[in-house]
C-alpha cells in the first residue's frame, strides 16, 4: 500500500508515500474530532439533576435548537432550566462539519419551485437569520469556537453540474442575492483541481467548531442564569412535568428541542426520521498543500453529486471532508464502518491528487433529524399549547432559527409576520407518500421517496395554517 520516498531526514527512517488511488481507511480512528478540541477548554461538565425544580421555562435538549431557545429567554426575567442528556453540543450539533450556510438540503431554486418567489424569500430569510444569530452570540459572549469566515463554493461535475451551477446563480440573482459564477477555465484561481466543470460563490458564511459553540453559549447562559444540567436524560414526560432519573422539573411552558425521541416522549414521532453522513479529518495541511487546495484563500466546498462530497479548512488548517452513501444515509440505527467514508477519501484524493500524501487521522459519523420534506416542523400542542416542540431541523442555522423563534413565542414577543413560520412549518403539511402508506413500506423507504419528491418535484399551496399556532392533532405513531 505504502512506497518509500528517499527524502528523508538524514539518520531518520523515510517518510511512507501513499500511492496513488489508494486509502487509509484501515487506520483511521473512530473518534469525533471536536472533543478533542474541548481539551482546556474552562467549563466543566454541568453536574446532573438531583431535585425536583420548579420554573417559567424548561428547555429539553442543548444543541443548536435549545441553546439558541434559552439565549433568547436570558434577562427576560423568567426563570430557566435547560436538561441534556449528554453534553450540550452532544449530539448532531457538536458532530456537524459546522458549515454555516443558508444552502442545506434544500436550495434556493428548490424553494421557490415549492412555494414561488415569496415563500423561498420567507424560507430563505430562516437560515440566514439563524446565521447571523449564531454569529451575534458567539461576538457577544466572546466564544472562541474556531469561527472562520469562509465563503461558499457550489461545484458542479460534468455537464448536469454546469446547469446546476447557472440554475443557482439565476435564482439567486432573480431574488437579489449576489453571487459570482466560475467557468471551468477560470476554476484555476479558486479550487486546485481540474475535476469540476464550473462553480458558483456566495458570501456572508462560516465555518464553526459546532461543540465548542456549544459548549461556549452554555458558558454564557449560565452566567445569564440559566439552570444547565448535563448528563440527565429526561424519561418520562407529563402536563408540566418532565422526569429524570434523580430529578424533575415542572415548567410553566416547555420547549423541546431533543432529538430522536421515541413517541414516549414525543407524539410527533411519526414527522421525524434520519439521515446519516460521515467526516473525517486530517492532519495539519503544509502551506504547499494548503495552496494546492485554495490557491487564493479558503472556502467551504460541496459538489453537485447525489451523494455528494463537502469540504472545508479549519482554523488549524486541517481538512475536514464529509460524504456519505446510499446504503448508509438512510440506515435505521449509527453506522460507525470505516468503508464508507474510506470511499469518500479515495474520491477527494482522485480529485486532487496533490494532496495524495495528506493523512486523514479520524472519522466519525451521525445521523441527523429530518422531516419528510426536509424542512423543520415547529408546533405548539393543540391540547397543551405550553408544551412547544422543533423538530426536524437540518443544519445549525436552522435549528439555531426555530430554536428563538420559539422562545419570542414564549415570550409573546411577536415579530410583525414571524408567525407564519407556524404555517410553513405544519406537522399537517403534505407529503407524497402519506402516512397509512408508510406505515406499510416503512420510514427507510417512505422518507427517501418523500425527500427526493420534495427536493425535485414537489409545488406546495399557500402554509396551511398560516398565523395559527399549532395544529389539528397527529396521527398515531
Ligand atoms: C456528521 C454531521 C455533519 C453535519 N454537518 C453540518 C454542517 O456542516 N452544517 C450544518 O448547518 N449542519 C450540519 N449538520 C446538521 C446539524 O448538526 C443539525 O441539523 C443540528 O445540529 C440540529 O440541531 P438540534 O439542536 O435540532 O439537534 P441536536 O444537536 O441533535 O440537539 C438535540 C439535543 O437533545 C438532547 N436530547 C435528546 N434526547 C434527550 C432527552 N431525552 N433528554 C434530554 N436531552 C435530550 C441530545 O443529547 C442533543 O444534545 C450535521 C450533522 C451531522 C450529524
Amino acid at each position: 500500500m505504502y512506497s518509500v520516498e528517499q527524502t528523508g531526514a538524514p539518520g531518520l527512517p523515510a517518510a511512507p508515500v501513499r500511492e496513488s488511488g489508494t486509502e487509509d481507511r484501515h487506520r483511521l480512528l473512530l473518534q469525533n474530532w471536536w472533543y478533542t478540541t474541548l481539551i482546556g477548554t474552562k467549563r466543566p461538565i454541568q453536574p446532573p439533576l438531583k431535585d425536583d425544580l420548579k420554573c417559567d421555562v424548561l428547555i429539553i435538549g442543548g444543541g443548536a435548537a435549545g441553546l439558541a431557545s434559552a439565549a433568547r429567554l436570558v434577562g427576560t426575567g423568567k426563570k430557566v432550566v435547560l436538561l441534556e442528556r449528554n453534553i450540550c453540543g452532544g449530539s448532531s450539533t457538536g458532530r456537524s462539519a459546522g458549515f454555516l450556510t443558508p444552502d442545506s438540503e434544500l436550495e434556493l431554486s428548490q424553494l421557490i419551485r415549492r412555494f414561488g418567489a415569496t415563500g423561498a424569500k420567507d424560507l430563505w430569510a430562516v437560515p440566514v437569520r439563524g446565521i447571523e444569530r449564531m454569529i451575534s452570540l458567539i461576538r457577544s459572549s466572546g466564544t472562541e469556537c474556531d469561527l472562520q469566515r469562509q465563503d461558499s463554493l457550489f461545484l458542479g461535475k460534468g455537464s448536469g453540474g454546469v446547469r446546476a451551477v447557472q440554475d443557482e446563480d439565476e435564482t439567486r440573482r432573480s431574488l437579489g442575492y449576489e453571487s459570482q459564477v466560475y467557468s471551468s477555465g477560470e476554476l484555476a484561481s479558486v479550487i486546485g483541481s481540474n475535476g469540476y466543470s464550473a462553480a458558483v460563490r456566495y458570501k456572508d458564511t462560516y465555518g464553526v467548531d459546532g461543540l465548542r459553540y456549544a459548549q461556549g453559549i452554555k458558558g454564557m447562559l449560565i452566567d445569564g442564569g440559566v439552570s444547565i444540567f448535563e448528563s440527565s436524560s429526561v424519561i418520562a414526560f407529563s402536563g408540566h412535568t418532565a422526569r429524570t432519573h434523580m430529578g424533575s422539573v415542572t415548567a410553566d411552558q416547555v420547549i423541546f428541542c431533543a432529538d430522536k425521541l421515541g413517541p414516549d416522549l414525543n407524539p410527533y414521532s411519526w414527522n421525524v426520521y434520519h439521515e446519516q453522513t460521515f467526516l473525517s479529518i486530517t492532519e495539519p495541511l503544509s502551506g504547499t498543500e494548503q495552496a494546492s487546495l485554495f490557491p487564493a484563500e479558503p472556502f467551504q466546498c460541496w459538489d453537485s453529486d447525489l451523494m455528494y462530497s463537502y469540504y472545508r479548512l479549519t482554523g488549524t488548517k486541517r481538512l475536514l471532508l464529509g460524504g456519505g452513501s446510499l446504503l448508509t444515509t438512510y440506515a435505521r440505527n449509527d453506522s460507525t464502518t470505516s468503508g464508507v467514508i474510506g470511499r469518500v477519501v479515495s474520491g477527494f484524493r482522485k480529485m486532487f491528487p496533490a494532496l495524495k500524501s495528506v493523512r486523514f487521522m479520524q472519522y466519525w459519523s451521525g445521523r441527523i433529524d429530518m422531516t419528510r420534506d426536509l424542512l423543520p416542523t415547529v408546533l405548539k400542542e393543540p391540547d397543551s399549547p405550553w408544551v412547544h416542540r422543533v423538530l426536524g431541523c437540518v443544519g445549525l442555522p436552522w435549528a439555531t432559527f426555530c430554536g428563538d423563534f420559539v422562545a419570542r413565542q414564549v415570550l409573546a414577543e411577536k415579530e410583525t409576520g414571524d408567525e407564519k413560520y407556524y404555517g410553513y412549518f405544519d406537522v399537517n403539511r403534505k407529503f407524497l407518500v402519506p402516512i397509512w402508506l408508510e406505515r406499510m413500506i416503512g420510514k427507510r423507504l417512505a422518507f427517501p421517496l418523500n425527500n427526493a419528491w420534495a427536493k425535485y418535484y414537489q409545488k406546495d399551496a399557500k402554509p396551511s395554517s398560516e398565523g395559527k399556532a399549532g395544529g389539528p392533532a397527529p396521527s398515531p405513531s
